[in-house]
């Protein structure tokens, strides 16, 4: 379907704004879902420059934050079908022997406390329930659109824009949305990644009394050692796994991604945990990518322009929090356009830019503390997980092992184990929130415009 009628696309869209969209990613297409479902729906045009998406990947948390956001679209049932399920502990452990830390349980506890589950999916599975949902609900997906620019019209004040596609190609918008995952020059973290999958019958090889408890148990698993981490935890109802390397990034500066050698990969984790060894040596491929986060951009937005996800905040994924800010952010704007065109935009040109100026502005002010606060608590976790062996990396365990104690009501120095700060991230609900501020900022631009900008 490369390319499949892009020159056109207000064709088969209704009267309302037309919001197009570069990115089919988990931000970007949960931003189409919404707007779709809205009452009136916008017509939403999704540019992606790959010429197919494939279900690539490895796994990916849905933490109650994104569980909350899809369960408001209609799809937590179809997330779960596509393979996603609960998990029952977040497990930290020694790197060098894998004794347990702690144990934390997710499953039911997270759903009493935070109100909705934590689900554990692969990538690509959740990429295709989004992708299927964007299209039933009426966003035109052109894949093989490179967005390569935005050109606002001669008369800048009439907000009309036009998006500029590689292969020559230009798209009207009353409103554009960044959603490609790389608008901007990002901060290198330090760190690289490895992740790979690998199936059941691979781990069951091994005969190993050890990886059967961890090919049964529904946790999640994460060595903490010197200057690295890894995590390991079931998918697709226990026929795969995910592991997550983390380690020192030795790509040179601006390369995302790189072939590395599966020697240099398990060199990397030389005396750990003979289990986690023998996990690693499963992995027939060794890719890095390089992790990137955000360092304070001034603004997102430019007039009708916004951006989201990792387009605007790139963090380092060890809050497991990358994608549910992409969707948190998506669902929140489609939450004020929506309000905006329901709420009676203005026939002039002029007012219309001014109206969808002022809405993105308000999704700035909702968006950024709690994004940066993110990025920063994963640059924290890093710290927390990466400690070396010492005085601090005792009190650490001494802290975290008494948590249980608490019942995990209680305050702690690092993120991971700290409820008020767990239940601002998780337990939030932003729509709800966004859509009280929205009523405000509606009602007050009204009052003082008397109508005019609204
Ligand atoms: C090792 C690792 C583990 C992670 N684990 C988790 C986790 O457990 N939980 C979690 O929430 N997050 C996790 N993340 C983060 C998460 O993957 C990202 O934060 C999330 O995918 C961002 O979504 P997005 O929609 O902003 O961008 P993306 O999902 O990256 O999508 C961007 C899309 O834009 C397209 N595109 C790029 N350029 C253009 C262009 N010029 N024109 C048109 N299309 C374009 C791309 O092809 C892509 O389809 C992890 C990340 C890493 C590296």
């Amino acid at each position: 379907m490369a390319g499949e009628g892009a020159e056109s696309p207000h064709q088969q869209q209704s009267d309302g704004l037309h919001v197009v969209i570069a990115g089919a990613g988990m931000g970007g297409l949960t931003c189409a879902i919404a707007c779709r479902q809205a009452n009136p729906p916008l017509a939403v045009t999704i540019l992606e420059s790959a010429p197919e998406i494939m279900p690539i990947g490895a796994g990916i948390h849905l933490p109650p934050n994104a569980t909350r956001v899809m369960s408001h679209l209609g799809l937590l049932d179809r997330l779960k079908e596509a393979g996603g399920y609960s998990l029952q502990n977040f497990v930290l452990r020694r790197w060098a022997n894998g004794d347990v830390i702690v144990a934390k349980p997710i499953g039911d506890r997270v759903k009493k406390e935070y109100g909705e589950e934590w689900l554990t999916i692969h990538r690509g599975d959740y990429q295709m329930v989004l992708l299927k949902e964007a299209r039933r609900s009426g966003a035109r997906v052109v894949l093989d659109s490179q967005v390569i620019g935005i050109e606002a019209c001669p008369n800048e004040s009439s907000g009309q824009q036009t998006v500029l596609l590689k292969n020559g190609q230009r798209i009207g918008a009353d409103v554009v949305i960044g959603a490609d995952g790389r608008s901007m020059p990002p901060v290198e973290t330090g760190d690289l990644a490895y992740r790979g999958t690998f199936t059941r019958e691979q781990l069951q090889s091994f005969k190993n009394a050890r990886i059967d408890k961890l090919i049964e148990e529904s946790n999640i698993s994460v060595w903490l050692g010197p200057g690295a981490h890894a995590v390991f935890y079931p998918l697709r109802n226990k026929t795969e796994f995910n592991l997550v390397l983390l380690c020192a990034d030795d790509l040179p500066e601006g390369v995302r991604t790189s072939n590395g050698s599966l020697e240099e990969m398990a060199a990397n984790f030389e005396g750990w945990d003979p289990v986690l060894s023998m996990i690693i040596s499963c992995l027939k491929t060794a890719l890095k990518w390089k992790l990137l986060h955000f360092k304070e951009l001034d603004k997102w937005t430019k007039g009708p322009v916004a951006l989201l996800g990792d387009a605007s905040h790139p963090t380092l994924p060890y809050q497991g929090q990358g994608a549910a800010m992409a969707v948190e952010d998506g669902a929140i704007l489609a939450l004020l356009l929506a309000g905006l065109q329901k709420g009676g935009l203005t026939s002039t040109s002029e007012d219309k830019h001014a109206q969808l100026t002022s809405t993105f502005q308000l999704y700035e002010k909702l968006r950024k503390k709690r994004t940066e606060t993110n990025v920063a608590g994963a640059v924290r976790t890093r710290q927390f997980y990466h400690l070396h062996d010492g005085e601090e990396q005792v009190d650490r365990d001494r802290e975290l092992s008494e948590l249980p104690s608490s019942k995990w009501q209680s305050g702690c120095k690092w993120n991971w184990g700290d409820a008020p700060y767990q239940k601002s991230l998780l337990g939030f609900d932003v729509l709800d929130d966004a859509e009280n501020r929205f009523q405000e900022f509606f009602n007050e631009s009204k009052r003082t415009t008397n109508g005019a900008a609204l």
